[in-house]
């Protein structure tokens, strides 16, 4: 196709498909029953939730990575030529807020919070348009809270304006309405927000963009011993043999929310990927076979 963001197969990938008892037929055809990998998910993926942190679209200063979001939408751009749907869950509305109203960071007061995140969507949404209209994708804006989820015919809207959307090519871009928000009705988190957005779309698979390469067996930052996990089957299992630590600069989450967003996925059977945003072309990455990350698998 001359795609720039083509994809490179592993070698050996389609080698290792020898015998029919290791394959399931789905509606992708014969597959592997279990994914192997990071590569084998995004590749059998058609309904793809992509949520990206706040590290990762804001550059160290708070400023918003534009270049990034650019080369981003690209990457969106060349999934969805490839017949993949994408939504997107973005945050960032908080750190955007704050860059652009210079002197409120230090404000702690939960009204000039929700105040700076009704500035910051603005100019979110205002970067993430420059950059899908350079792609010739029109995107669509949903603000929403845990009650959304929760009130049957508030969901069953989301989820058909979702398809609509998504049908027509358009690419939804989803945040929590955090100027709305307090505690009672609040996720509080677009890990959890995400989660629940690739359950209400029946999304094949939930990717988590990050500033960290995956789940660690312990924090790489204080401990040069930690190991990347590469693969998950049980979150369970996990949960009893790492070190979960804090959360980090601009974003809300941090590992535990990660780890809550994969239970609730792949309870659902959707798979979940962590991997770090700010790899160079993070998304058309996953499609390659060195794709680094841990992979949340679904047991078929
Ligand atoms: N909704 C928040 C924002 O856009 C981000 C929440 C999160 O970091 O998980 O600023």
């Amino acid at each position: 196709t001359g795609n720039q963001y083509s994809k490179t197969p592993c070698p050996g990938s389609n080698g290792n498909k020898s015998s029919h008892n290791n394959k399931i037929f789905n509606r992708w055809g014969w597959t592997d029953k279990m994914s192997l990998n990071i590569q084998q998910s995004i590749k059998n993926a058609r309904k793809i939730v992509v949520k990206i942190g706040s590290n990762t679209l804001a550059k160290e200063d708070g400023t918003q990575n534009t270049e990034f979001m650019a080369n981003f939408a690209a990457q969106c751009a060349s999934l969805i030529n490839q017949g993949k749907q994408i939504i997107l869950v973005s945050s960032g509305a908080q750190v955007a807020g704050v860059s652009t109203v210079n002197g409120w960071a230090r404000k702690k007061d939960v009204h000039y919070r929700q105040a700076l995140c009704s500035i910051g969507q603005v100019e979110l949404m205002h970067q993430w348009r420059k950059a899908f209209q350079n792609q010739n994708l029109h995107i669509g804006q949903l603000l929403l809270t845990k009650d959304d989820f929760e009130n049957e015919h508030r969901s069953l809207n989301i989820r058909n304006t979702l398809f609509t959307l998504v049908d027509e090519g358009v690419v939804p871009i989803i945040n929590e309405n955090d100027s709305v928000s307090f505690d009672e009705i609040k996720i509080g988190d677009n890990d959890n927000l995400s989660a629940l957005t690739a359950i209400l779309w029946s999304a094949d698979t939930l990717v988590l963009f990050s500033d960290i390469d995956g789940i660690y067996t312990d924090n790489p930052k204080t401990n040069s011993n930690a190991k990347l996990i590469e693969k998950v089957d049980s979150v369970e299992d996990l949960r009893k043999n790492i070190v979960i630590g804090e959360t980090n600069s601009f974003g809300t989450g941090g590992i535990e929310t990660k780890i809550q967003a994969a239970q609730k996925v792949t309870e659902y059977g959707i798979e979940m990927i962590l991997a770090n945003g700010s790899r160079q072309n993070a998304l058309t990455a996953l499609l390659e076979c060195d794709s680094r990350g841990t992979l949340f698998s679904v047991k078929n």
